[in-house]
């Protein structure tokens, strides 16, 4: 029997158990998703936790795991589309309480929750340089381990030091190689019950401050004038081919401004699919799916999602 068909079974007893998560961090029943995510769509999660510490994360993974209900850990949910219907079973987000940072030399150690701009401006407090190019990915330390994210040249896999994660009720440090990070891919995109709690990353030099910052303002500069991001979006849908750009395959396939509902191919940056404010999940769903289509088609590639879909 599935996960999914076990907590089916078992809908009678949902209250108890959401109960049992909500004396033990704070959660929500049937909470809808779109809030919490960058495309601004997706139904509810049967159970919305928020656990603000390893603790209380430990204990509702154990509630979870005990009753089999299925469970996915976001973080700022910049890189997923959760589908209309929803997800039947636990999401745990990973945010605050997880955004603690130490430094020491050129070593940033980071919560999971933290977010990527926060971990570059810490850097660039102490002075550490490194951490510029990433500082406008709008994800947290987790879910940028997890992708392997990266930018203008640089990606996690080239600062990260050791990753800390929780796997059936155990804290475990790895270093880095463990991680087997490569482009938009880690080990944790197979080991789906590890929660990430922690990283620590090597910057590359010491500089002045003000240059660091200086040189973060550059790159979101160039993100503000290359991509839509004054609509909800998930950043690149697909995943770049070896062939070269997806949005520029994209484009040469005359699929700027495609649309279904409210979700259109971005005319400024076609590897976006933006969310011009009334799209469903399912209207996502169907640009994409007709973009790789006509990718396939016209140009004998298969373009792979980018964004993980709930
Ligand atoms: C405008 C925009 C621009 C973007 N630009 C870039 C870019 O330049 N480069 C790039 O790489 N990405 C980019 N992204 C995508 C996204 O920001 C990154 O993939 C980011 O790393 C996702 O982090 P997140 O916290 O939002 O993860 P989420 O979207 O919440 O989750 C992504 C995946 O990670 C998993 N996950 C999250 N947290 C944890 C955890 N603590 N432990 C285990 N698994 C976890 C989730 O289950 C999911 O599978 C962009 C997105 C947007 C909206």
């Amino acid at each position: 029997m599935t996960d999914i068909k076990r907590f089916d079974a078992r809908m009678k007893d949902r209250n108890a158990v959401f109960k049992e998560i909500a004396s033990v961090c704070s959660a929500k029943a049937g909470e809808p998703m779109a809030p919490h995510t960058s495309f601004r769509v997706g139904g509810p999660a049967d159970i919305f936790a928020e656990p603000e510490n390893t603790e209380q994360l430990s204990a509702v993974l154990a509630i979870v795991k005990r009753e089999g209900i299925p469970f996915v850990t976001i973080g700022n949910g910049t890189n997923l589309l959760v589908r209309d219907e929803g997800y039947r079973g636990a999401v745990i987000k990973i945010a605050k309480g997880f955004s603690a940072s130490s430094i020491k030399g050129l070593t940033v150690k980071a919560g999971a929750g933290m977010t990527l701009a926060a971990l570059a401006r810490r850097a660039a407090e102490a002075s550490i340089g490194g951490f510029e190019e990433l500082s406008g990915i709008p994800g947290t330390v987790g879910g940028a381990v997890r992708m392997n994210a990266g930018a203008y040249g640089v990606s996690v896999s080239d600062l990260l030091k050791s990753v800390t994660y929780l796997l059936d009720g155990q804290v475990i440090t790895k270093d880095a190689a463990f991680a087997e990070l490569s482009y938009r891919h880690s080990i944790f995109c197979e080991m789906k019950d590890a929660v990430i709690l922690e990283a620590v990353f090597e910057g590359k030099e010491i500089r002045k401050k003000e240059d660091i910052i200086a040189a973060c303002e550059g790159y979101n500069e160039r993100r503000r004038s290359s991509q839509p991001l004054e609509y909800f979006s998930a950043g690149s849908t697909f995943k770049r081919p070896k062939e070269g750009y997806a949005s520029k395959l994209i484009d040469e396939c005359g699929l700027k401004g495609f649309k279904v509902g409210g979700a259109e191919v971005s005319e400024k940056h076609a590897g976006f699919v933006i969310n011009k404010g009334e799209a469903t999940a399912e209207d996502i769903l169907a640009v994409m799916e007709k973009v790789r289509e006509t990718v396939l088609e016209k140009k004998g590639i298969l373009l792979e999602p980018e964004v993980v879909i709930l």
